[in-house]
């Protein structure tokens, strides 16, 4: 067995207990594991400041002086102990809030220290609370480092004693002790040509820096390999799914189509729109399964393309489903489905967990002799009785609703695995998608319908509610319909609860009978209660539409011109967006009230603060990326791929599309990988396994 492959029990000072805390806390099971488990942060620890020249950052710093006196402080309940640190420049105040006693019993007076800590200045007066300390002879005699690591850690971790020492000592021991060379990853002339160091030089100077030079190299060789050997595996995956996955070969385009094309489109197609229809109409002709994610902001018109693209299936006598997120979304696109279909003699139906089984039944049976053209659904749809005669083509929209395991089950259903269209109206920030898809094939609607109006974005304190109350009654008195939304957020929500039930009343005594109706909508209500409300809203009956983020989704009243987000503050940057989305669907002129309390955290102000700058859908998102983390964005927690252990989607763009190039390059002249230079990317692959998590996120 390789040395690297023993597990870390054989260290000295890892027993059980700490190997298997150190496995559950951070997954380090092996020598190889640990190795890569890299520090978060360095400090310098070569500098050493004067008093008199403090610098003015929030880092840690050191500095060499004595203490000249210690005193301890008595205030209310509490004592603190200070000692007077001096240097020839100056003097601070060292002070410990805690263990006084056993510190001022073991400090020496007058006698060179190293103190090492963050600088705080209260009041003018500078001092340094709980500062490391260190005598500076035994400084001295200590072979140092001269950086500080500080390794990545939890709460249980350090409860059960795994403090950054411990870390620094199994680290110390192991590379004291393992002096033959890391095994290279990568080729010499990837490492020359991009001007890398070696993987042996990188792993000892990550962990033990050298200088700032070698660990900034260090650091770009490890991120550079990171972003490698994800880019080599999304696209050799890649190559082979293009190669592989049989698709049905949809060569015509008939007469559904052309007919509803020609005669029964209420509206002329964006350029978009026509683009991407094209786009899918050769991807469904190649014979290969189409795999395609189609991004287009809210109220782009995605629908009508998934409509015609049902069209092409239907045209080479296949089936198509369209599965939707919500009970609501589900009904709506059944009764636009049904009336475009009505035209053309296409049949529709719907499946939803509301839909009573004596009505099912008989949908079932036609479905599976195939007198239904198009089902529609919710996840009800991919529940077992439902079987398709020949399903060609699956889409579903708005995919950040539905779990991965649901989708992939859609493929069961089929000798070949239906084509598949997932549409989102949250779009993904680039770097995100090259990383998540490699070259999967995303389609963009990057143009909105002609006449639309830029959504105005207001931000109004909850003082300002009565002038926001006036403003919604001259908009109902134009004829306009108002959404006023309340956050309801699963851990809170009983509290969400009542505050969505004094809002509507608040709301119904501001906007009395009968001159204003209103209609209430929450995650809590049966279906066909949700669905008459919807209904009422939908037909005009009543003017305002109280409800939680269930009408988050894709809903379509184009009367509705002004969106009112409460406590605005608590929604996410995208959620925001999709619900401004839901007005603006019209030729009126619409808006976006975003209601907030007074204090904001600096993360809900610049969220606010975007949402009023911008209506564009990606800039969101990229700020929404920067502000959250590649790992909590939509679709990634699912896909693990995002754990990125050095390298940073952000902030190391430029070597991930270095990293993407060449990997790139490589395949192009060996896919696969036979070249004797290639041999350590074989290795490799061979160590990482398959990812397996790569490709759940579309499947
Ligand atoms: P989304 O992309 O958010 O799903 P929809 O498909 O619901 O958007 O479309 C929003 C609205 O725009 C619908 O009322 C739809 O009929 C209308 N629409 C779509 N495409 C066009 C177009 N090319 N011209 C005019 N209106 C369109
Ligand atoms: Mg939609």
């Amino acid at each position: 067995m390789n040395e690297l492959q023993k597990s870390i029990i054989y260290l000295n000072g890892v027993g059980p207990n700490r190997h298997a805390l150190l496995k559950d806390e951070f997954g380090i099971d092996t020598i190889q594991d640990l190795i890569h488990f890299f520090p978060s942060r360095y400090l310098d620890r070569t500098k050493f400041h004067k008093i008199n020249q403090l610098p003015n950052s929030i880092s840690e710093i050191q500095i060499i002086g004595s203490i000249t006196n210690l005193r301890t402080i008595q205030s209310k309940n509490k004592s603190r102990l200070i000692g007077s640190f001096e240097d020839e420049t100056g003097a601070i105040d060292l002070i410990w809030f805690r263990g006084h006693k056993w510190i001022a019993s073991n400090l020496k007076l007058n006698t060179p220290y190293i103190v090492f800590g963050k600088i705080n200045n209260f009041n003018g007066s500078i001092n340094m609370p709980h500062p490391e300390i260190e005598l500076l002879s035994s400084f001295k005699l200590k072979k140092r480092i001269s950086f500080n690591t500080i390794y990545p850690t939890t709460e249980r971790a350090i409860n059960s004693g795994i403090t950054q020492n411990i870390f620094k000592k199994m680290f110390y021991e192991f590379f004291e002790s393992y002096s033959k060379p890391f095994r290279e990853s990568l080729p010499t002339n990837l490492l020359s040509y991009i001007g890398l160091i070696s993987n042996d030089l990188a792993i000892r100077n990550i962990h033990f820096p050298e200088s700032l030079e070698m660990l900034a190299k260090a650091q770009k060789r490890l991120k550079f390999e990171e972003f490698f050997y994800l880019q080599i595996q999304i696209l050799i995956k890649n190559k082979q799914r293009k190669k592989k996955i049989k698709g049905y070969i949809f060569s015509d385009i008939g007469v559904n189509f052309n007919d509803f094309f020609h005669h029964h489109l209420s509206f002329n197609l964006t350029n978009a729109q026509v683009k991407v229809i094209k786009e899918i109409r050769k991807d469904l002709a190649t014979g290969r399964q189409m795999n395609r994610l189609l991004q287009g902001d809210v109220g782009s018109g995605k629908t009508i393309v998934a409509f015609m693209s049902m069209l092409i299936s239907i045209d080479n006598g296949f089936q198509s489903c369209l599965m939707a997120p919500t009970e609501i979304l589900a009904q709506q696109h059944y009764k636009l489905f049904k009336k475009l279909s009505e035209k053309i003699g296409v049949k529709v139906d719907i499946i939803t967990g509301s839909v009573k089984k004596s009505k099912r039944i008989p949908i079932l049976e036609r479905l599976k002799i195939g007198e239904v053209d198009i089902l529609i659904g919710t996840h009800a749809l991919i529940e077992d009785p439902v079987i398709f005669k020949n399903l060609g083509l699956a889409i579903i929209d708005e995919q950040h609703r539905f779990g991965v395991a649901q989708r992939s089950k859609l493929w069961m259903k089929n000798t070949l695995p239906p084509h598949i269209l997932v549409m989102t109206a949250t779009p993904i920030p680039r770097t995100l998608a090259m990383t998540l898809y490699g070259d999967l094939d995303i389609s963009v609607i990057d143009e909105l319908p002609p006449g639309r109006k830029m959504i105005k974005t207001v931000h109004r304190n909850d003082s300002k509610r009565l002038s926001v109350f006036n403003f919604i009654k001259k908009e109902i008195k134009m004829g306009r319909q108002i959404y006023i939304v309340y956050p309801l957020i699963e851990e809170s929500e009983k509290m969400d609860y009542k505050d969505l039930m004094d809002g509507y009343e608040s709301i119904s005594r501001s906007f009395p009978l009968p001159k204003y109706k209103i209609s209430i909508l929450n995650g809590k209500m049966k279906n066909i209660d949700k669905e008459y409300e919807m209904n009422r809203f939908i037909k005009g009956e009543t003017q305002i539409m109280v409800s939680t983020t269930v009408i988050e989704v894709g809903v379509n009243v184009p009367n509705a011109s002004v969106m009112v987000i409460e406590s605005s503050e608590r929604f996410g940057l995208s959620q925001l967006h999709q619900l401004r989305g839901r007005v603006g669907r019209g030729n009126n002129q619409s808006y976006c009230i975003l209601m907030t309390g007074n204090k904001l955290s600096k993360d809900s102000k610049l969220r606010i603060n975007t949402m009023v700058k911008t209506n564009n859908g990606f800039e969101i998102a990229d700020v929404d990326l920067k502000l959250r983390g590649p790992g909590n964005m939509m679709g990634t927690q699912q896909s693990g791929v995002l754990n990125l252990k050095i390298a940073d989607l952000i902030n190391d763009n430029d070597l991930l599309i270095l990293a993407r190039e060449s990997v790139k390059k490589i395949l192009e002249i060996d896919e696969n990988l036979e070249k004797k230079s290639n041999q350590c990317i074989k290795h490799t692959l061979s160590e990482i396994g398959t990812f397996k998590n790569i490709w759940n996120y579309i499947s």
